[in-house]
């Protein structure tokens, strides 16, 4: 008989032909080694890396470990112990289960496995190198695994080319360690790179773990999602439309634990922010979708990142539901005051005073109704050791200083015949001696004062206490004796180094109940010295129950709130030019040191639709 042209690939091949869709980059193999990590159960899971992975990755877990015998499977193609017949993979609860990985790794770099199960006396190593038969021997090992990669792809150089500097690829594994971090945040989490820490995670709450990978001005600027339907629960954070970023990093979305793409439940949230957001601004957010896993489909991706639904519409519109809902439940479904516009015809010298409610109108059912005071979003973040995370400076900052450009560049001159009543130079608006106006290039900017005042003064606080330099204080005629409680007095005495960097120059009198003001802070105005203080004290002490461990955050947030100009304070131009520039000077100026939006935006474009012009 002649010989057959057709032959069956020998097992290195086929693994090495795999290999290219499960391993692409160090980044593929940091992501199956923590899967596994994480299927085998580990509350806790480290992460080495050396040059962005390509000399080194090293996972090591506390989960089940392996005996010898599933050991010398594991590197096998299609050998796994998470499925066993097609129904398995219909209910699938393991973030693997198609055997691959570890058989594609092998085949591409040299694999060093020590593993032990916390019953057996002593641990396994196993050592692989690609085409060499691997070799297994008793080892002194810890319970649980750790899969060492070493030299990934030296013996193919055509990927080994592919690969970009170490800093690139590092940065993909630092964006899978976000993504699992965020997925697990009940686990231990250490990522190590040549370098040093790149995070140091304890098992915490979702917020407390966002707040711990973001920084606490992005966690105390999320709402909560919780939205349920008969067949997904949609959990999570999405960001206040001020924090919205100028590309997509920072949207996270997972599916029973598993980071996913999708563009249509994206394309769903996007929907919820409608009208909130410019075409260039991104949202942030932190998504998890609870599904039976009878209705999805994980199997149509190698790396498993894109998933089918059985019923995609029904997901589209929970998901935008889910959106939706919290906007309302907090108060982001934009609102227009109907009042406001209208007495703002002139746009000048709107007499304040008490008004009724002013009407909005909800955008959402058209609604015209009181508007509500917002509550006071007060952080609930706890961060008892704060993680360092490496990153460059985030790319969703907005360019300050071309906003600000933006904000003072002359009004182009409206409709010819308005442009005679409106002088030029009036370019900021105060309403009800509280809110002010500015024309955009392309809508309005409100301005809440008291709130920008706020921001400025917080951020001020922080740079004063952090330089230590005593240049901010304006002297006193005659000194002012503040009288404290013994409650006031603890606190002063564990906060008077850093009141005295704020600008405070102060003792303790002799008999202990009372201070003696020599010089208060710059911003501080005649007549109230010994008011503030007072007050930054009290406010200090109700911030420390809600977040103990930022001491000097708390401490800078309480001047702010105290010192700074309130509602009902009436400013004349220079005072809102000034309040403004300073305002973007800062380095977060869109939100309150809690949260709290400190401008909103209203498009032309937003105008224009409400008044049903096309153009
Ligand atoms: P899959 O995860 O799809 O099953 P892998 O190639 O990633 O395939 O792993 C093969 C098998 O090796 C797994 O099914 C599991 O039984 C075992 N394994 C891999 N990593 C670990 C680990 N960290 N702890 C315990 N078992 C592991
Ligand atoms: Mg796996």
């Amino acid at each position: 008989m002649e010989q057959p042209q057709i032959s069956v690939l020998p097992d290195h091949i086929a693994n090495q032909i795999a290999a290219g869709e499960v391993v692409q980059r160090p980044e593929s193999v940091v992501k199956e080694l923590v899967e596994n990590a994480l299927d085998a159960g580990a509350s806790s899971v480290a992460v080495f890396v050396r040059e962005g992975g390509k000399a080194l990755v090293h996972v090591l877990d506390d989960g089940s470990g392996m005996s010898r015998a599933d050991l010398e499977l594991a590197l096998r193609r299609h050998a796994t112990s998470k499925i066993r017949s097609l129904d398995d993979l219909r209910r699938l609860q393991t973030l693997g289960f198609r055997g691959e990985a570890l058989a594609s790794i092998a085949s591409v770099a040299d694999v060093e496995i020590l593993t032990r199960r916390h019953s057996d006396a002593h641990g396994w190593r196993l050592l692989s190198s690609p085409l060499k038969s691997q070799r297994i021997e008793p080892a002194e090992a810890p319970p649980g695994t750790q899969v060492i990669v070493r030299n990934l792809f030296f013996t193919v150089p055509a990927r080994r080319k592919f690969l970009r500097t170490d800093a690139t690829e590092l940065r993909y594994i630092s964006e899978t360690m976000i993504r699992y971090g965020l997925s697990y945040p009940d686990r231990t989490w250490k990522f190590h790179d040549g370098g040093g820490v790149v995070f140091d995670l304890v098992p915490q709450p979702l917020l407390e773990r966002i707040s711990a990978l973001f920084g606490s001005e992005v966690a105390a600027s999320l709402i909560p999602v919780d939205y349920q339907t008969d067949v997904v629960r949609i959990e999570g954070y999405i960001g206040l439309p001020a924090i919205a970023r100028t590309t997509k990093a920072s949207q996270y979305l997972f599916l029973n634990h598993r980071p996913i793409v999708s563009r249509a439940l994206v394309h769903a949230i996007y929907q919820g922010y409608e009208h909130l957001l410019d075409k260039t601004e991104h949202p942030f957010f932190v998504l998890f979708l609870w599904l039976d896993p009878e209705r999805v489909d994980v199997n149509v991706h190698p790396q498993k990142h894109e998933v089918k639904f059985d019923d995609e519409r029904a997901m589209y519109h929970a998901v935008h539901e889910a959106v939706l809902q919290s906007m309302r439940e907090h108060g982001l479904v934009p609102t227009l005051r109907v009042e406001s516009i209208e007495a703002a015809a002139p746009l000048v010298a709107v007499p304040s005073g008490a008004v009724t409610p002013p009407l909005v109108v909800n955008r959402l059912t058209g609604e015209i109704v009181p508007l509500q005071e917002q509550p006071l979003r007060r952080s609930p973040t706890q961060r008892s050791n704060q993680p360092t995370l490496r990153t460059e400076r985030p790319a969703w900052q907005p360019a300050r200083v071309e906003q600000l450009e933006q904000l003072l560049q002359p009004v182009s001159p409206p409709q010819q015949s308005l442009s005679i009543e409106q002088p030029q130079s009036r370019r900021f608006w105060q309403m009800h001696n509280k809110y002010i106006f500015v024309q955009t290039d392309d809508g309005i900017m409100i301005i809440d004062q008291h709130i920008a005042h706020e921001r400025i003064l917080y951020e001020r606080a922080l740079d004063a206490m952090e330089r230590a330099a005593g240049d901010r204080s304006q002297r006193l005629m005659f000194p002012v004796t503040v009288q404290l409680t013994a409650a006031e007095r603890a606190i002063y005495c564990e906060l008077e180094d850093d009141l005295h960097r704020l600008g405070y120059e102060s003792r303790l009198t002799a008999d202990g109940a009372s201070v003696e003001l020599l010089a208060v802070p710059v911003e501080i105005r005649a007549g109230s010295e010994a008011a503030s203080l007072r007050e930054i004290l009290e406010q200090y002490a109700e911030y420390q129950t809600i977040r103990p461990a930022a001491a000097r955050d708390n401490l800078a947030a309480s001047f702010g709130c105290r010192a700074a100009i309130k509602a009902g304070d009436p400013l004349t131009q220079e005072e809102m030019q000034q309040l403004i520039e300073d305002l973007f000077r800062c380095r977060t100026p869109e939100v309150c040191p809690h949260g709290r939006p400190v401008m909103i935006h209203f498009p032309l474009r937003e105008l224009d639709r409400r008044f049903g012009r096309t153009s």
